[in-house]
């Protein structure tokens, strides 16, 4: 019995490494997560040890993770009570083993709950978005992964999301006999891929990135215009008129060739909720430099809302932070939404979050925000 016991410890141990091993490595590399974004879990012993929010997938560390009881968090997906607050917070509080010591699991726990695999590791890659923000993802995803994957259509956040993951698991279930695979598709969103190693969860993610990619590069590549050279005095003049502290911009050949107005995150609207909460739900257009002042004044009246991003469509991508730091973030991830955006439109179209989706994105984060200025965090 207790050489048992100590070859459980030691296998729950190896899991824990091989998880923080899969969140530092997939987590540095920009094309797989940015910022916070993404997240990873381990199971065992009817516990899920999860990333907390607030922390990063590259920086994970195994004694970062927040343990919460399984059957506790599948009982919520299942409950129809009514909760006082966010009902996913009401869950991980019911759930917790221990003092949390602050930390806070955050909105995607419960989808982690449900997928039997050891390790789960989500993430919003950019080549897999091109999928998932894809006019008929749906249909695609069948026909470049087969039964590898299973397809969820854009939800919101929380509860309503971890519901419709496990209602396309049954429904595949019942379709075709086999559990349900390792690999989630979340329209407008991004990926859960799951197994019980290290290379298994990897391997995973790299068949998928690659088949997706192989579609994109069966039609032509976009032709990248030269560079025109006023990118600095565009953003400048944008950081002014937004009266900011910090700005970071952009000239490269993504913003060259796919920031025409015809591009879905330059016009049409946020490709994935990542965009809204850092960049903002529409740039500011700026069609020439004497206008930028014009143009910051007409985004608000029209917005309510002063702009975080700035396009001068083909030549020059510019986001305003408090900090260098905001601006950055705020810069990479519309530059990844216009990669993304390129990408399902060379596989077909894409499709962007419509109105109500958009508006609760927008709500939600000012409330969760909200929240983090009473904590005084
Ligand atoms: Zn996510």
């Amino acid at each position: 019995m207790k050489r048992f016991m100590s070859q459980e410890v030691t296998m729950s141990a190896q899991l824990h490494d091989e998880l923080i091993r899969l969140a530092n490595e997939f987590g540095s590399d920009e094309a797989y997560a940015r910022a916070g974004g993404g997240n990873a879990s381990v199971k065992h012993g009817g516990v899920l040890y999860i990333k907390p929010s607030g922390t990063t997938l590259a920086t994970l560390r195994d004694n970062d993770l927040v343990p919460l009881r399984i059957p506790v968090l599948l009982e919520a997906l299942v409950s129809d009570e009514e909760v006082d607050g966010d009902p996913v917070m009401a869950a991980a509080t019911a759930a917790r083993v221990g003092d949390p010591g602050g930390r806070r699991p955050s909105v995607e726990i419960l989808f982690h709950a449900l997928i039997p695999d050891s390790l789960v590791l989500h993430l919003h890659p950019l080549v897999a978005n091109a999928l998932t923000c894809h006019e008929d993802g749906r249909a695609l995803a069948e026909r470049l992964l087969g039964n590898e994957a299973i397809w969820v259509d854009y939800t919101d956040p929380g509860v309503p999301l971890a519901k419709e993951i496990h209602r396309e698991r049954q429904a595949f279930e019942a379709r075709t006999g086999h559990p349900a695979p390792a690999i989630t598709l979340m329209g407008n969103h991004g990926i859960i891929v799951s197994g019980n190693n290290r290379d298994e969860v990897a391997q995973r993610i790299t068949w998928l990135s690659a088949t997706i990619q192989a579609a994109i590069d069966e039609t032509p590549a976009p032709v990248v215009p030269q560079r025109a050279d006023d990118g600095a005095s565009v953003a400048e003049a944008f950081r002014v008129a937004a009266g900011r502290d910090a700005i970071a911009w952009s000239n490269d050949d993504v913003v060259r060739s796919a920031s025409s107005l015809s591009a879905a995150a330059v016009s049409r609207g946020p490709l994935i909720p990542d965009q809204i909460v850092y960049a903002g739900s529409f740039p500011v257009i700026l069609e020439g430099i004497d206008d930028v002042e014009a143009a910051v004044a007409s985004y608000e009246a029209e917005h309510g809302r002063q702009p975080i991003t700035a396009v001068a469509p083909g030549q020059c991508v510019a986001s305003v932070g408090d900090t260098d730091k905001a601006a950055t973030i705020a810069l990479g991830t519309f530059l990844d939404a216009l990669v993304v955006g390129r990408d399902a439109d060379r596989l077909g179209g894409s499709r962007v979050l419509n109105e109500r989706e958009r508006h609760f994105i927008e709500t939600w984060e000012a409330e969760s925000y909200r929240q983090q200025v009473s904590a005084g965090s």
